[in-house]
């Protein structure tokens, strides 16, 4: 589908502003491999001007400031953002599929995330005023205690490209429903729809400043973010290496940082289970996104009892798939964002044959296609445990497969990762899957399903997967400091030192 690319700036104190240095970076659309408009690419001096626009909207102006105007105000600005995605629903689903790869229908489901994600934290903003001044009971009665929420201040929030919009939502909306001001630093790689949410900012008439959006160079326009002395926090969801390299920059200030890292989940499907049923969620937990999605199910543990006619099956599921251009009828599977991920992807499946591992399905860029960066949905057998494609997040649609004999056996391979994003149990008894829950070390869990995700329920990991949690009202939290108020309130004189008017 062919819709322009709006040619946009930087987004700065509420307006477009021509990067600094002047550079734009291209935007390949990665189901043609065709350059389609560019993005402005920001540098230090742009974070300069952008951070100073921050600080200054969240500045002591009375009534006329962000961080101290009722929820109520601020919710109101976030319900006429979420009223303007879903009337630009559309054109912003095609940009994201234009951009990103995304399948047309994914990309429709995202928006309609993104607006519910701005309504929920607009009904926690509202909330917030009547939780201040909680009281904290104490042991003496000459005292009384209470706690302020406040928001942080100006954050740096630096997000992917899997979930362009989505991504950028889950942190703009809770930070500015807490009251911060902020800085956001979309990926290079799929920046289109980030720039349409500073338009929509725009039209709603959102304060000068409050929202901030630079496009551009990790490197460049990421790193000054994240180490600049006056961001009072950065919340950084990407890889790994990146996040290690965010927290490092952040520590030179001291600065509280949130990681939203990658992932290698488990899904470990037992006996009992209705096949087709558990092949479909299978399926689902590891192509949804492409792969490319930090909470996907790639391995998947399978009871020895039921893996030859279970295998069968998921293969039929998967070779139905259909993988095309994003933008016809009935795609499931879209390309690859870009060339590097598409290389990274092929070259993990050619280094796992060479390890000695059977592709049961795909392996390859399919037929059918001879542009873009597409790559048929993967599954992997005979696949051991020292095995790159078992242990290292590919961020494609691979899944690779492992049997076992007993639920201790399932679980300790379940859990022998580096991360702990999330992890998935398929099995009739539910009191099976409970036991396994608990067992599992992993943020999230699945029951009889794989990647639904809603903004009212905690979202993050455990070990390398990262820390914090987003969405919710965990996600509220992760923007407000906590002021502790301790009031003397008894008539007599402290007493402690021996009082001079006695002498
Ligand atoms: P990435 O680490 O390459 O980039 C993430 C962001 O960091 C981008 O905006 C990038 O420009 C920026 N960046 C790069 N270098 C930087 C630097 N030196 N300083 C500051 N910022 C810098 O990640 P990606 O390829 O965009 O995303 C894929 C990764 O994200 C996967 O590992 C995936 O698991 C992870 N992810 C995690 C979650 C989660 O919730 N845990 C969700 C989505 C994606």
């Amino acid at each position: 589908m062919a819709i322009p690319i709006p040619s946009r700036q930087l987004f700065i104190d509420g307006e477009w502003k021509l990067p600094v240095k002047g550079k734009r970076l291209p935007i390949i659309n990665p189901a043609t491999e065709e350059t389609i408009g560019d993005i402005p690419a920001a540098t230090s001096e742009d974070v300069e001007l952008a951070v100073d626009a921050a600080r200054r909207a969240l500045a002591w102006k009375k009534g006329k400031d962000w961080a101290t105007a009722p929820g109520a105000v601020r919710a109101k600005y976030l319900r006429a953002i979420a009223a303007k995605i879903k009337e630009n629903k559309s054109v912003l689903a095609t940009l994201e599929s234009l951009d990103s790869g995304k399948p047309m229908d994914e990309a429709a489901w995202d928006m309609d995330d993104v607006a519910s994600c701005f309504e929920y934290y607009a009904d926690l903003a509202e909330g917030l005023d009547a939780k201040q001044k909680a009281p904290v009971s104490l042991p003496m009665e000459t005292f009384k205690s209470y706690v302020l929420k406040e928001p942080i201040g100006v954050v740096g929030l630096i997000t992917p490209w899997n979930y362009p919009l989505l991504m950028a939502t889950w942190k703009v909306a809770p930070a500015l429903a807490a009251g911060c001001t902020a800085i956001l630093k979309p990926s290079e790689l799929a920046s289109v729809t980030c720039l349409e949410l500073a338009e929509v900012c725009r039209e709603v008439g959102l304060p000068p400043g409050v929202l901030n959006i630079l496009t551009g160079l990790g490197p460049e326009a990421g790193a000054p973010l994240a180490s600049h002395p006056f961001v009072d926090k950065v919340a950084f969801t990407g890889s790994n290496p990146t996040g290690s390299r965010v927290m490092a920059a952040a520590a030179k200030t001291v600065k509280p940082v949130t990681m939203e890292l990658g992932g290698k989940s488990p899904i470990l499907v037992f006996e009992d289970v209705d096949i087709d049923k558990a092949a479909e969620w299978v399926a689902f937990g590891c192509f949804w996104t492409n792969g490319q999605i930090c909470s996907a199910t790639s391995r998947l543990l399978l009871h020895e009892n039921i893996a030859a006619e279970f295998l069968d099956k998921l293969v039929k599921w998967t070779k139905n798939i259909k993988v095309s251009d994003p933008f016809e009828e009935g795609c499931r599977l879209g390309p690859i964002v870009s060339a590097g991920q598409y290389e990274k992807i092929l070259k993990f499946i050619s280094t796992a044959k060479s390890e000695g591992a059977n592709i049961l399905c795909g392996g390859n860029r399919p037929q059918h296609l001879k542009k873009g960066f597409f790559v048929e949905p993967t599954i992997i057998a005979d696949v051991s445990t020292s095995m790159q494609i078992w242990r290292e997040e590919v961020f494609g649609p691979v899944l690779c497969v492992k049997t076992f004999t007993t639920e201790d056996e399932a679980i300790e391979l379940a859990n022998d990762s580096d991360y702990g994003l999330a992890a998935a149990v398929i099995s009739k008894d539910l009191e099976r899957c409970e036991r396994v829950t608990k067992a599992f070390n992993a943020g999230i869990v699945w029951i009889n399903c794989s990647q639904p995700c809603f903004c009212q329920a905690p979202w993050g990991g455990n070990k390398r997967s990262g820390f914090g949690r987003e969405l919710g009202e965990w996600g509220l939290e992760n923007y407000l400091s906590v002021k502790q108020v301790t009031q003397y309130i008894s008539d007599e004189p402290w007493g402690w030192y021996a009082s001079p008017s006695k002498l």
